[in-house]
């Protein structure tokens, strides 16, 4: 995204969760030259496909201040997205290092970094009034990819769809709100260290979403949901 974002400045003064405010303070203290403020969303502001994550990394997007960048995992991400042609590079190192989303926009279901990567029910909740609002201000046929469960019910949670109805399950897509709304296994170190998640894995459920860009799928897939 090129300029000052006015919606980005409002998010990064964010302090309503206690917990992950005293975080970032002492994250902060042990690494001054990190970002430590709520990350923005990064990419294309029109985008095609909005993809949510989870939270910031501590020493990736809250290092450098942009979603899944400097870390290990962004690897699988940009270099998925770059080989789909929605980035301009196979890979993100730092916010200055000219890498371009093309149709495509990355966020987080927390904005925050959580302490052991995890946010509770409420930061969740508070946080989903951003999440909320980036979806209002999407292009109506965009499509979301949600990685992993929580991104997944934050996203339900923000067009006030019923969790129930839409179980999370790598490679399903929901008819939701309007909206198509993919998932796939978060691409965190862990699930692709163990292979739950695979490169090739990933690659089909890219494959899926260029293929449907220009239709609306009707029913879910049956992939089994964890
Ligand atoms: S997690 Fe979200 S709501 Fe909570 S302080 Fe950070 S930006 Fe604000």
């Amino acid at each position: 995204m090129s300029g000052p974002d006015p919606a980005a400045a409002e998010l990064t003064a964010c302090r309503a969760c206690p917990r992950l405010a005293a975080f970032l303070e002492a994250t902060r203290a042990r690494h001054p030259a990190y970002f430590c403020r709520p990350v923005p969303a990064f990419g294309d502001p029109a985008p095609r496909l909005l993809i949510v994550g989870l939270a910031p990394g501590l020493h990736g997007a809250n290092r450098t201040g942009r979603p899944f960048t400097g870390d290990y995992a962004g690897e699988l991400l940009y270099r998925t997205l770059y080989e789909f042609g929605y980035a301009s590079a196979p890979a993100s190192s730092a916010a200055d290092d000219g890498l371009r989303l093309i149709g495509c926009r990355i966020s987080n279901a927390v904005k925050c970094v959580p302490p052991a990567n995890k946010p509770d029910n409420g930061e969740i909740r508070r946080c989903n009034a951003w999440l909320r609002a980036e979806l209002a201000g999407l292009p109506a046929d965009a499509a979301l990819l949600a990685l992993g469960q929580i991104a997944h019910r934050a996203v339900l949670m923000a067009l006030d769809a019923r969790a129930a109805a839409h179980p999370f399950a790598h490679g399903a897509c929901h008819p939701v709100g309007g909206r198509r709304l993919y998932d796939s296994y978060h691409c965190s170190r862990y699930n692709t260290q163990t292979r739950r998640l695979t490169p090739d894995m990933f690659r089909a459920v890219f494959t899926r979403i260029r293929q449907e860009e220009c239709t609306c799928p009707s029913s879910p897939s049956s992939s089994p949901a964890i």
